[in-house]
């Protein structure tokens, strides 16, 4: 199939992006790059992820609905699925209008566009975030205790609500996917496993939020790409005008103290941790109920933290990325 991924320069674009030209997808990536984290981690991936398997990346903002158009205009896709957004719950208030731009207005814009061209498939990334501090726990994707805390999950969940409305009535199936606090090698360096992995590599002090007894149902990179290629061909099987959502995590969450405790195991050494208040914009547990996903998919994440960190502290060692690393994680602040 020919399949647009949207962030294909970003972490679950690139690595997305590779796994399905491995199983014989015709890949075209858009990113515009953004500067919310270092571009030169973007520009990294693109080396090292998309060139070598020869997707192509057009440098496009999804906020431009002009350049959007005229690029639809020369492709034809089977299958969109759209990464791109402005990720994060900890930017300030007065920073709202990039959420709203970036998440909600290219959101719109794509649709419009897979609609009108009526590509069969579209997929699009949601998040835990959507299910804010949810007593009702697994969090399923049937809970009525949808309120999001942040603008980030407040963004999300109205794609959710949109999604819906723009494919009734048309060829198009729209399948809305929560990831639950993606972690792995080309990671965000927005996130804590990887400011972690820096402080404990190059002997930095870690700023915790909090006691560090926030929860999170951390998933491995391999483990959602996997599903996110399973849950597609699960769509076909859909009729046109379906739309849904489907949590993607494993259900097995651990403590940003025991994420700690794993990194300095592993590393050999002990990470200097300075302590803040909470965040009021950080929920206080993520788990994902998985028993949609299984039904749907017949798999559910399996790679556990141990592996996962592993796998993720053998990246940041490898080339010249962990002399890197503390400018990439300085980016986001
Ligand atoms: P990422 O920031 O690494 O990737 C997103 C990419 O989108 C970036 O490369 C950025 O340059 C690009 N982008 C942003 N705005 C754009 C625009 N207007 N036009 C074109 N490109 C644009 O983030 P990620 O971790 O890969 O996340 C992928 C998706 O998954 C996002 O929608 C995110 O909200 C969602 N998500 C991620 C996690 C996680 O833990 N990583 C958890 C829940 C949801």
């Amino acid at each position: 199939m020919e399949i647009l991924v949207t962030g294909a320069a970003g972490f679950v674009g690139s690595h997305l992006s590779s796994l399905l030209v491995s199983q014989g997808h015709k890949v075209c990536g858009i990113d515009n790059l953004s500067h919310y984290y270092s571009p030169e981690l973007k520009k990294l991936r693109v080396t090292h992820l998309l060139e070598p398997l020869n997707v192509p990346l057009t440098h496009l903002d999804l906020v431009n609905q002009v350049e959007l158009k005229k690029y639809f205009s020369d492709h034809a896709f089977d299958v969109v699925i759209h990464l791109a957004a402005q990720p994060g719950v900890r930017t300030p208030l007065h920073r709202s209008e990039s959420y709203i731009a970036n998440n909600i207005q290219a959101f719109s814009n794509l649709l419009q566009e897979v609609v009108e061209t009526e590509i069969p498939y579209f997929l699009y990334a949601s998040s835990s975030s959507v299910y804010g501090n949810s007593k009702l726990i697994p969090y399923s994707e049937s809970s009525a205790d949808i309120n999001p805390v942040s603008i980030y999950g407040a963004t999300k969940r109205s794609n959710e609500l949109l999604a819906p409305t723009f494919v009734r009535n048309s060829k198009t199936r729209a399948r809305g996917l929560r990831f639950f606090t993606v972690y792995g090698p080309w990671g965000r360096p927005d996130m804590a496993y990887l400011r972690l992995i820096n402080s404990g590599i190059n002997g930095q002090q870690f700023a915790r939020f909090g006691d560090g007894n926030v929860k999170r149902d951390f998933t491995f990179i391999s483990d959602i790409t996997t599903q996110m290629s399973s849950l597609l061909t699960e769509l076909s099987d859909r009729d046109q005008g379906f739309a849904d959502i489907v949590n993607i995590g494993g259900g097995n969450p651990h403590s940003l103290n025991d994420l700690i405790n794993e990194i300095n195991l592993q590393l050999g050494s002990e990470i200097d941790i300075s302590s803040s208040g909470m965040n009021p914009n950080d929920t206080l547990f993520t788990c994902a109920d998985v028993s949609l996903q299984r039904s749907l998919t017949g798999f559910v994440p399996q790679v556990t933290l141990s592996e996962g960190i592993a796998q993720t502290i053998a990246w940041a060692k490898s080339n010249d990325f962990a002399t890197r690393l503390t400018s990439w994680v300085s980016s986001t602040n």
